[in-house]
């Protein structure tokens, strides 16, 4: 599942191709938005926001959300696509490049006027200019009873942490996932390593690396170990799953002795948003 890093180099990237450009060809393959014509309107430019992407071409937005599979690719006019045609939902083109969304969990257009009500719920964006951490901590205060796992996975508190990051996250501040919020002694650790992670990782097209070795396989402390030994006490890593509807169940991992479990878990009944 991409996470804030990757949606972030995305629009990076679409921007630096598309912005200041007259779109050509437009034709989106969603059926809420497949007669909207973009033809004949400016770029303005292409930004993220947590895992959001935003297209703002002449006076509309084009919302796109990657969910579990979506990406977006740049090609030449008439480059050859590398993901199968059927799986297109949206195709964007220039005199000088032609971009295509896969496989797109949300699509959606709207008047850029009206981008706050689409996106305003997002918490403050870790890889955003107005990142704004005294802002994050008091979301992630205000439900209190709630696992520091799943509110860190929750978009309304903080923006761009997907599970790789709030797994790692977790192990680096040595906090189990299921410890309430009111019960993490130093909250504010977890979200300026959060922030770390992220930046840290903004360039890198690779590989989420958290433990600073980036042959594979060595990238992550916990993320993907199960069974294997924690890289500080060699304890097994333990792999286990958390959550009640389709958007929460999520796997995580963490190691028993640097993350022990807690004696009374949080509340993971609230469901995230993406
Ligand atoms: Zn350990």
């Amino acid at each position: 599942m991409p996470e804030g890093d990757t949606v972030w180099r995305s629009a990076r990237n679409l921007n630096r191709a598309l912005a200041g450009q007259v779109i050509t060809r437009c034709d989106l393959r969603v059926p809420s938005v497949a007669t909207v014509d973009l033809t004949g309107q400016t770029v303005h430019e292409i930004v993220s926001r947590g895992k959001h992407l935003l297209m703002r071409i002449g006076e509309s937005t084009v919302h796109s959300h990657l969910k579990m599979e979506g990406s977006w690719h740049l090609y030449p006019v008439d480059g050859r696509w590398r993901r199968p045609a059927y799986s297109a939902r949206a195709v964007l083109g220039t005199e000088s490049a032609t971009i295509v969304g896969f496989s797109l969990g949300k699509l959606e257009v709207f008047p850029t006027a009206e981008e706050e009500d689409h996106v305003g719920y997002l918490g403050p964006d870790l890889l955003g200019a107005d990142w704004d951490a005294d802002e994050a901590l008091a979301r992630l205060r205000s439900r209190p009873e709630r696992t520091i796992g799943q509110a860190l996975l929750d978009q309304r508190n903080l923006a761009g942490i997907g599970n790789i990051y709030r797994c790692e996250v977790c192990f680096l501040t040595g906090v189990h996932p299921l410890t309430a919020v009111a019960d993490v002694k130093d909250l504010p650790r977890v979200v300026d390593r959060a922030y770390r992670l992220l930046q840290l990782n903004r360039e890198s097209a690779v590989a989420i690396v958290t433990t600073g070795n980036t042959r594979r396989g060595e990238e992550n402390w916990v993320y993907g170990r199960a069974g294997r030994p924690c890289r500080r006490c060699r304890t097994p890593i333990v792999r286990a799953e958390v959550g009640n509807t389709e958007l929460d169940v999520r796997e995580y991992y963490f190691c028993p002795r640097c993350q022990p479990v807690p004696e009374h878990p949080g509340d993971a009944v609230v469901p995230a948003t993406d």
